[in-house]
């Protein structure tokens, strides 16, 4: 892997002992999907490992994995800002956040769109959320094998990114990351310029 990206590893529907093996050849960024599963694999392993959420919060949520989540990418609505915001406070820490962008052509609940985003920045200064920081933005590509596309998307994503650094996080040391790519597309995210990829099955093997 080219040095300078982040790899997540994905560990959702992994066992404890299936993670200890990762985490023995000293890997120490995981990443989860759900609340509830990510609070019991936290409880039975090492407390030096660096937890990701990646999968849709809801805001009854937060305050259970506040105390010790190092990053949330899948930042999605301004009312979900200020309620990390309360419980990171609450647990005065810091919470490292991505936007999380919609750039598939599926139907999604999930994810902001650029319109919404671009509203949201304009009308709130979110940079005064004194407890998190907001450190990029995260996107996922359509499911499909048309290469083209995939790469079509994730030039999308960088665009964003660049557009939303330069309108509103310019003076932002935080806002730095793309993180996009997993097993199926890495290598085109990592070619169209991603900084963190999550990468699931091709380190695990397939889920059932
Ligand atoms: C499951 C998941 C991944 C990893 O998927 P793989 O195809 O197993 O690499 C990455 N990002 C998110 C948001 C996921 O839900």
């Amino acid at each position: 892997m080219p040095a300078g990206i982040k790899l997540v590893a994905v560990s959702k529907s992994r066992t404890p002992d299936e993670i200890m093996e990762a985490y023995s050849t000293g890997h120490r960024c995981f990443g989860e999907n759900r609340v509830q599963e990510l609070l019991l694999k936290v409880n039975n392993l090492p407390a030096d490992i660096e937890w990701h959420l990646v999968g849709h919060l809801q805001s009854n949520k937060v305050r259970y994995i506040a105390p010790f989540i190092a990053m949330i990418q899948s930042v999605d609505s301004l009312k979900l800002m200020r309620i990390i915001n309360e419980e990171a406070r609450r647990n005065n820490r810091k919470i490292s956040c991505l936007l999380q962008i919609h750039i598939a052509k599926e139907e999604s609940k999930f994810g902001f769109t650029m319109d919404d985003l671009k509203n949201v920045l304009q009308h709130e200064d979110v940079k005064k959320l004194p407890f998190i920081n907001i450190c990029g933005v995260m996107g996922m590509s359509t499911f499909t094998d048309d290469q083209e596309q995939i790469g079509k998307e994730f030039r999308m994503l960088v665009r964003y990114f660049t557009e939303l650094k330069s309108c509103f996080f310019a003076d932002s040391r935080y806002f730095n990351e793309i993180s996009m790519g997993m097993s199926d597309d890495y290598e085109i995210a990592i070619k169209e310029g991603s900084t963190m990829i999550r990468v699931g099955s091709l380190i695990f093997g397939e889920r059932k």
